[in-house]
């Protein structure tokens, strides 16, 4: 249905690019455009090995957007799936603007100098992309987005109003590493070690990084520690639900990863303004992501599952008063290395984004402006996720969570 241009070859285009390739009805051609042309090339053989398609390879800035424009114009492209860094969202949006393509990313647009998880910037896009009949897609990987699919579904079938919103994200995962992070190591810890935000009563609460802990029973997993933090997702859910009262976010980490981080920030290798070492200006924490493990190179390691999903409240739509859902996915490390390669979080973000590019190309999302994916409608979306590997499940609860 539709020419695709993907840019980034980490470890979520890995999985992308690789489920494109098995729809091949919909991706009709794909070129995938990074930084680093080999590592485009490494995923365009593995494609050709495991799919048997063939994947057009660019070497590309994406800060450059007279480079991206050419790039679109020869490549045909219909939709620009950005699956690089969230600096790059304002630039590539620029340049879809202006080659006249449709847009879609999977985390928001943060400057390099200050960890702000806030959408406004792109929010700020809207009327240019509704002007010019193109559609841009923010957030189409788990979380944010099947994430926030989920909460759409609920409110959709079963939910009048939602009342209160947990997403709660547990990786099972173990790795033999003695510390790495899941996806790119720079933009997870600018993430794990903010503040802890959550919306509550119509105003945001602040809480230290990693001060509020629970345990919790997960499906599939066991019980796992898991810390309140801030995720971008809040944010646009409690714009676009604005009746929900109060809205979390939780995430399992280990005590080893906790006290690992934790050093690091204390020592300083998590600072992202520069420092002079020897005459020369370094970023720490990007120094930092230079000797971490590659999490894209970590799938043939990492064993066990992942568990993302949301438990919401709120007034049943068949008027029985207030109900309560818990709605996840439940997804294995290693099935996903024997199917494309990639660990389940690469897999848990790769496949959603296909899945959302998809939706554009189909038509089903085909209303000019820019939109996040709680606005748009969930069901081809659902169904996608059980045909292609994600799988969900929903499931009535005694009551709301007490924790
Ligand atoms: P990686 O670091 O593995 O990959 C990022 C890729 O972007 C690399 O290939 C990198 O090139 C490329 N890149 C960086 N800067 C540029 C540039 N200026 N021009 C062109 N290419 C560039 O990251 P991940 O695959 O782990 O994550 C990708 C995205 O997915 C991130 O934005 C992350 O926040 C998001 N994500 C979203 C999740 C969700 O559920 N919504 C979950 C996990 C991740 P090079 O190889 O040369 O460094």
């Amino acid at each position: 249905m539709g020419k695709t241009l993907v840019i980034g070859a980490g470890g979520v285009s890995h999985a992308a690019v690789h489920k494109m390739a098995m729809n091949s009805d919909i991706f009709t051609h794909i070129s995938l455009a990074s930084r680093t042309k080999s590592k485009c090339d490494a995923i365009a053989a593995s494609v050709k090995e495991r799919v048997g398609v063939d994947i057009d390879t660019y070497a590309l800035d994406a800060m450059d957007v007279a480079a991206t424009v050419d790039l679109i114009r020869k490549t045909g492209a219909e939709i620009l799936v950005n699956l690089a860094l969230p600096y790059q969202d304002l630039k590539l949006m620029d340049a879809c603007l202006e080659a006249g393509v449709h847009y879609l990313d999977t985390a928001n647009y943060e400057p390099e100098d200050v960890a702000k998880f806030e959408y406004h910037w792109q929010w700020a896009y809207h009327d240019k992309f509704r002007e010019a009949g193109l559609v841009a897609i923010l957030g189409s990987g788990f979380d944010p987005g099947v994430t926030s699919v989920f909460a759409k579904w609920l409110k959709k079938h079963k939910l009048d109003t939602i009342r209160q919103i947990d997403v709660l994200d547990a990786n099972g995962g173990t790795n033999d590493q003695a510390f790495a992070t899941n996806f790119n190591p720079e933009i997870n810890l600018r993430e794990v070690l903010q503040d802890a935000k959550h919306w509550e009563g119509g105003d945001w609460k602040v809480t230290p990084a990693m001060s509020h802990k629970v345990e919790f029973d997960f499906p599939g997993i066991g019980p796992k520690n898991m810390y309140l933090m801030y995720h971008e997702e809040l944010e646009s859910l409690s714009t676009h639900f604005p009746e929900i009262e109060r809205a979390r976010f939780w995430m399992t980490f280990g005590d080893a990863y906790i006290t690992h981080a934790k050093v690091l920030q204390n020592v300083g290798m998590t600072r992202i303004d520069p420092v002079m070492h020897n005459g020369v200006e370094i970023i720490p924490i990007q120094f930092l992501k230079t000797l971490l493990p590659d999490p894209g190179d970590l799938g043939e390691q990492t064993k066990g599952k992942a568990c993302i999903g949301d438990i919401v409240t709120g007034q049943a739509k068949d008027g029985s008063g207030e109900k309560t859902y818990y709605i996840y996915n439940i997804c294995d490390h290693e099935e996903c290395f024997a199917e494309v390669g990639s660990q389940a979080v690469s897999y848990t973000t790769g496949v959603p984004a296909m899945i959302g590019a998809a939706q554009v190309l189909k038509g089903n999302w085909n209303e000019p402006g820019v939109w996040n994916m709680e606005q748009l409608d969930p069901d081809d979306f659902m169904d996608m996720l059980n045909a292609h590997g994600l799988p969900w499940q929903v499931h009535e609860l005694d009551g709301p969570v007490s924790f």
